[in-house]
């Protein structure tokens, strides 16, 4: 009998605390395996989106061009009330100034919006 390491739990588990999938111990213990599912579908349930890439302490270090890679067009258009072409074309070039106001196209409004949102997470 084997013992094998769980890399979600960090314990060295027999083969048995393991689902076997064709011949293969699956990559996480029973328990973890269980966990994970479980969080993935309460998630998907909730309409979550996928975690960020960044925790919120390192997202409020990044410059607030990172946007997007926080939040998706959807998301931006119902923060900024602009439509998602819209939110495209802002994000496409943010410092490129708009004829009409003057500011950047990611103007200190936008800017701030986001950043709140971001820290409200915290
Ligand atoms: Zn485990």
């Amino acid at each position: 009998m084997g013992v094998k390491h769980c890399l979600h739990c960090d314990r060295d588990l027999p083969d048995e605390a393991y689902y076997v999938s064709k011949g293969h111990l699956s990559h996480y213990c029973r328990e973890c395996t269980k966990e994970i599912h479980m969080i993935r579908y309460h998630r998907k349930r909730r309409g979550e989106e996928p975690p960020p890439l960044y925790t919120a302490d390192e997202l409020l270090c990044r410059p607030i061009e990172h946007v997007l890679e926080v939040f998706t067009y959807r998301q931006l258009s119902e923060l900024w009330g602009v439509s998602e072409p819209e939110v495209q074309r802002i994000m496409s070039r943010p410092w490129e100034l708009n004829f009409r106001t003057g500011e950047p196209n990611l103007s200190y409004e936008y800017r701030r919006k986001a950043r709140e949102r971001v820290e409200s997470t915290l």
